[in-house]
């Protein structure tokens, strides 16, 4: 027998998500991302212009020259959903290997759009479907099952691995959502049907595993979010709501609200029209009738000239720039880039938390001092994060009761705090709860 989970990326950083599991050397890899701080700190590069070996070496894509030292063969590429720390580098690596791409419909229409703004690298690898709930073969030995989770984005999934050992559970990444706003919850019951069969190993995300108790459901968002627009007076005044480009279910939230505040709701900036668009084209939300999205810098352009000329009290403008970024739509509105000016009472509400590194904090502050220079009232806090807390965690180690537990998606901090609480649940570091680092390689057959 021979069982190893190789850590390429992920497992020091929040970002550039990849990890390969070998079985008798049939190999399936889950994730391909991509590292946006540094993305950031490289600015005035097109990353979709560069080659790889340059991107590993920025650390902005996974270092998988490491899979050259693993003997077997890749047999599939698994994505768990569609965040660019977990597509973002298939365009850089995917077609090293002869191995089609496996993901659900929204995740892969995203891929699909990353592929075709590719300019180095020709992706041919074939995509496959695979929906919440269904198992496919991957080979004679082994098959592959999406389990329903809940996340910031639609259509993410837990990815188990049936091998003839057992199986093998990513869960990057995960919160337990009883009341979602778009999809349904999570599917408790083949987690736990999983975890009754036998789990070898569970890779686990530990983004959020140093916060206690539980992540609120995305329906608390919805009443935070409705307690900022219906509850302040903001009549006759602009109103503008900015968020993660991705979060369609905080999105539609927003769109509703507009509805019931008699405005008109319009998305603006190019990632809001990609994300938003593919869910609506796709059939995953509907937005409110009316509500229009633009892309195009000089098409919002012209629609914010039209809403400054009809009354902006009439719009409520939904808009890419929560974090600060340069060029964003809400960014180019505060330093009047745009036809748009924001007047004293006007209302800009912050729909996310500032990612905590000092670049963005940094651009935040800039862009809510600007904001205010102009007597705009800044609304902030209408978020819940899109990871699991620690008790959701621990409800997850109980249910799958694992053999062995790997948990990733952070730096140190973040993994050893998923440790320790592993080893309140009965599980020691280095028997059967591991700490790896990026490049290195847990083989279970001297272990099991
Ligand atoms: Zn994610």
């Amino acid at each position: 027998m021979q069982l190893e989970v190789i850590a390429i990326g992920g497992y020091e950083e929040v970002g550039r998500n990849m990890t390969a599991v070998n079985v008798d050397g049939e190999i399936v890899i889950f994730d391909m991302g991509i590292r946006l701080d540094r993305v950031m700190i490289h600015e005035d590069t097109d990353i979709s212009k560069m080659h790889s070996l340059n991107l590993i070496e920025m650390g902005v894509i996974p270092n998988d020259t490491v899979m050259k030292h693993v003997e077997g063969e890749v047999k599939a590429i698994v994505l768990t959903h569609g965040h660019l720390d977990h597509i973002g580098a298939i365009t850089k690596l995917a077609h090293r290997y002869n191995a089609p791409i496996i993901g659900t419909p929204y995740t892969l229409e995203l891929v699909k759009r990353e592929i075709l703004s590719e300019k180095k690298f020709d992706v041919r690898n074939p995509l496959v479907t695979l929906n919440p709930g269904e198992t496919k073969d991957l080979t004679p030995n082994l098959s592959l099952e999406f389990i329903r989770a809940t996340h910031s984005i639609p259509d993410s999934v837990f990815a188990a691995l049936h091998t003839p050992y057992g199986a093998i559970l990513y869960a990057n990444d995960f919160k337990f959502d009883n009341f979602p706003v778009v999809g349904e919850r999570p599917d408790y019951r083949a987690l736990k049907r999983l975890g009754k069969n036998g789990v070898i190993c569970m890779i686990s995300e530990s983004t959020r595993v140093d916060h206690e108790g539980k992540t609120p459901s995305e329906i608390i968002a919805a009443n935070l979010l409705k307690n900022d627009l219906l509850g302040t007076d903001n009549e006759g005044k602009g109103v503008v709501v900015t968020t993660f480009s991705s979060h369609i279910a905080r999105i539609k939230s927003i769109t509703e609200i507009a509805v019931k505040m008699d405005r008109i709701p319009i998305l603006l900036g190019r990632s809001m029209m990609k994300y938003c668009g593919i869910a609506e084209d796709i059939g995953i939300v509907e937005f409110p009738e009316g509500t229009r999205m633009y892309g195009d810098p000089s098409a919002i352009d012209s629609a914010l000239r039209t809403i400054a000329k009809e009354g902006k009290e009439n719009y409520l403008l939904i808009v890419t720039g929560h974090q600060g970024e340069e060029g964003a739509v809400l960014s180019r509105m505060a330093t009047n880039k745009t036809p748009y000016q924001f007047e004293k009472h006007d209302q800009v509400v912050f729909s996310a938390d500032p990612i905590p590194n000092p670049i963005n904090a940094a651009q935040r502050y800039m862009l809510e001092s600007r904001l205010k220079l102009l007597g705009v009232r800044v609304f902030k806090g209408a978020h819940v994060s899109g990871h699991a807390a620690k008790e959701d965690h621990r409800d997850m180690i109980r249910w799958i009761n694992a053999e062995h537990i790997i948990p990733s998606h952070g730096d140190f901090n973040l993994t050893a705090s998923y440790t320790k609480l592993a080893e309140e649940e009965g599980y020691r570091l280095g028997e059967d709860v591991h700490l790896l680092r990026n490049g290195q390689c847990l083989s279970f057959e001297r272990i099991i």
